[in-house]
């Protein structure tokens, strides 16, 4: 392979707290790298391995000798590195934006899916959105006062409060810090590597189509 179609081998990206958030680009991930913004994150015998650059540089002889097939290479005149596969961020996530909108999807994102008054799980065809205080009791559009609910709950509450209708929440609504599921963009998993941290995204992305 060239140097530079090994360039745009992809590479899993983790924030800080190894959450997938993005697939980049190999040359990408090696600027992050060179920045020292990232380290690499190697999955050996069952374990995890963290690498700087230069360790990585060190390592490659090695790799290079006991499992070069284990590698796509990046062969550049004056070296040889293998490409990671996964690199975590050491800065904080400069891909995630602090603030989530407000929208149905993240909304749905926020209470998976579930009525918040029942805890049933719906598709998100079947669920509504519900003012907690009620519009025509001056409830607003806002993160503590939108929640999913099933067309039945929210029918039977009507335009009443929970407390005047009888009804408990089952979690206090809150405003998320941070939505990666909308930021993940995956095509096919492309190592078994990445599995585990691509679980839960995948999850997420499912209730993100509505
Ligand atoms: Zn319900």
């Amino acid at each position: 392979m060239s140097a530079i179609s090994t360039i745009d081998e992809k590479v899993l990206v983790l924030n800080r707290g190894y959450s997938a958030v993005r697939i980049v680009p190999a040359r990408h991930a090696f600027t992050l790298l060179c920045r020292e913004a990232a380290e690499i994150l190697s999955i050996e015998n069952g374990n995890y391995l963290t690498y700087g650059l230069h360790d990585w540089m060190d390592v490659a002889k090695l790799q290079k000798e006991f499992e070069p097939e284990k590698h796509t290479w990046l062969r550049l005149p004056s070296l040889e590195i293998a490409i990671p596969k996964i690199i975590r961020l050491l800065t904080y996530d400069k891909f995630v934006k602090p603030e989530v909108r407000l929208t149905r999807r993240n909304l749905f994102s926020r209470d998976k899916n579930k009525c918040q008054y029942c805890g049933k799980r719906f598709s998100a065809t079947d669920l509504t959105l519900d003012h907690v205080v009620p519009r025509v009791q001056g409830g607003g559009n806002s993160w503590s006062n939108l929640v999913c609910a099933c067309m039945k709950c929210n029918t039977k509450k009507g335009g009443r409060t929970p407390r005047q209708a009888s009804m408990q929440l089952i979690q206090k609504p809150f405003k998320p810090l941070h939505c990666e599921a909308r930021k993940l963009r995956i095509g096919p998993i492309q190592y078994k590597s990445w599995k585990s941290f691509l679980q839960n995204a995948y999850w997420s992305i499912e209730l993100v189509e509505d």
